[in-house]
């Protein structure tokens, strides 16, 4: 697989730290609002991107925040509390905020067919790693206090600007708008790790520290959470690209201070959603959330579509008529899919040959609109109808539009279907231990998951594994048959 490197500004081979593991981290919502559609493109195609790992072998672990605490309206420090800000317009507590918002977005990602990440940790569980992370900060030279506040001290790294040639005044995009100047920093673009001394006396959440009470800094729980689920040693982690200056350069920052060492090797960013007047906000013009496209009569996967048409590193601008356009196109596709007359077998050799290049033409810095491109390909190839609809089907766990919905309940299946569906796991030489057979059931449906996973890699080390232990398994359009070896 090739992906663009936003650390080195090409598209780079993509080799995972362990082989075949990739460990990959999204920062999450800041959940004191709806997100909208453009928050939501960034989503997508990181959901893309793990799928698409997945897809091409790889066993993923994905770990999310939730930005509950400490992010201001200005990434630079300044600004209002957005968490506090949500709670006022609503009258409600600020954990309520929370939840509340927290819930809406994974509502939103179903609907749009985004996996959950393995681990979703919100910024207010982790307070005693912050609190560790600053003090070993401390300890190392590379923070200091000022004006009852912990800073991170930038003049202490050699390259703080780690993506690159942006002069200092285009990347200050943040700070630009801001009328007051924190005169505890030493270099103006420190940043805060602790803050006790708030500028915002009703500030709702709290907590003890070393440096009194106060809370954390919006930099240093993206740093905690993901080193706390993935260790010291990242492969990807993604965002928009906003998050690039200042958030995710002062993430570097921070955690390869804290850790001595290189920390994440690729860093993926998604290109903006831009509407017709330009940058897509919350409180600004219509706020284009999924549910108002819902109440417009869209289904939110035609917003799913809409996006892998497009390249992720380009800007996209969202109209009516595009989205008018995409719902065309996905009902035909569907329609198309549907009337595919699918008697007959699969031809698995030729479902593996699609497959292989899918994962080679989408694998090639995702190229969702390459992939779209495939699945008309197919549609036109001399296949038959069956395997046509499970190499679709294949494809259509990384591109999740749902395109075989509507021709499900008819004959065929997907690539091995019988084999990962598990109606009939055939004993076929009569072991009669039943632990064994237990065991054995077991160890079949860990396989069909982590095949229904795209988890091939560990689909064989289980039936490698059974092999070791005198167990046969044989993948049959009936089901997984097994005997002693
Ligand atoms: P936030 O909830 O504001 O922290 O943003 C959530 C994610 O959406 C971050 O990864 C942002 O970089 C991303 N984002 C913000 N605005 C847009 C936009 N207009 N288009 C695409 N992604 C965006
Ligand atoms: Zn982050």
């Amino acid at each position: 697989m090739k992906i663009y490197n936003s650390l080195t500004k090409k598209v780079e081979e993509f080799v995972p730290n362990v082989p075949g593991k990739v460990n990959m981290y999204t920062c999450g919502p800041t959940v004191y609002h709806f997100a909208h559609i453009g928050n939501l493109r960034s989503y997508l195609m990181e959901d893309v991107l793990e799928k698409l790992l997945r897809f091409s072998g790889y066993d993923v672990k994905r770990v999310m925040n939730i930005t509950d605490v400490g992010h201001l309206s200005s990434d630079a420090d300044t600004g209002e509390d957005k968490m506090l800000k949500g709670a006022k317009r609503e009258h409600k507590t600020v954990m309520e905020i929370a939840k509340f918002y927290t819930d809406a977005f994974f509502a939103d990602c179903a609907k749009l067919n985004i996996k959950t990440p393995d681990v979703v940790e919100p910024a207010t569980n982790c307070i005693p790693e912050f609190i560790h992370m600053i003090e070993v900060l401390l300890e190392k030279g590379y923070a200091y206090k000022a004006g009852e506040n912990v800073y991170f001290d930038t003049s202490k790294l050699d390259n703080y600007y780690v993506f690159g040639n942006q002069n200092e005044e285009e990347l200050m995009v943040g700070v630009r708008d801001d009328v007051t100047e924190d005169e505890n920093k030493r270099n103006k673009n420190d940043f805060v790790l602790w803050f006790t001394k708030s500028k915002f006396e009703d500030q709702a959440l709290k907590w003890d520290s070393p440096w009194g009470v106060g809370y954390p800094g919006w930099h240093i729980e993206c740093s905690c959470i993901s080193m706390k689920h993935l260790g010291e040693y990242m492969d990807i982690h993604c965002g928009g690209v906003d998050n690039m200056f200042p958030h995710h350069t002062n993430e570097i920052a921070q955690s390869e201070a804290f850790a001595g060492h290189k920390w994440c090797n690729y860093w993926f960013h998604v290109h903006h959603l831009n509407d017709e007047t330009g940058k897509m906000s919350k409180s600004k013009g219509e706020f284009l959330t999924v549910s108002l496209l819902e109440e417009k009569g869209y289904d939110p996967l035609v917003y799913r579509l809409f996006t892998l048409q497009s390249h992720y590193r380009k800007p996209l601008v969202f109209t009516y008529d595009a989205l008018d356009q995409a719902a065309k196109t996905y009902k035909k596709l569907k329609n198309k899919i549907a009337s595919l007359d699918c008697a007959g077998d699969v031809d698995e050799a030729a479902g593996k040959e699609w497959h292989d290049k899918f994962a080679e033409v989408v694998g090639n810095d995702v190229n969702t609109a390459m992939g779209l491109t495939l699945v008309y390909d197919v549609l036109k190839s001399d296949l038959n109808g069956a395997t046509k609809r499970a190499v679709i089907d294949d494809f259509d766990y990384v591109l999740g539009l749902k395109l075989t919905e509507a021709a499900d309940g008819k004959a065929g299946g997907g690539l091995g279907a019988g084999a990962d569906s598990g109606t009939f796991n055939g004993n076929v030489d009569g072991i009669d231990d039943p632990d064994l057979v237990a065991h054995i059931e077991e160890k079949i449906a860990e396989r069909a998951a982590a095949k229904k996973e795209k988890n091939f890699a560990l689909a064989d080390e289980i039936r490698a594994q059974l092999l070791a232990e005198g167990i046969v398994l044989e993948d049959t359009r009936e089901g997984v048959k097994y005997h002693k070896g």
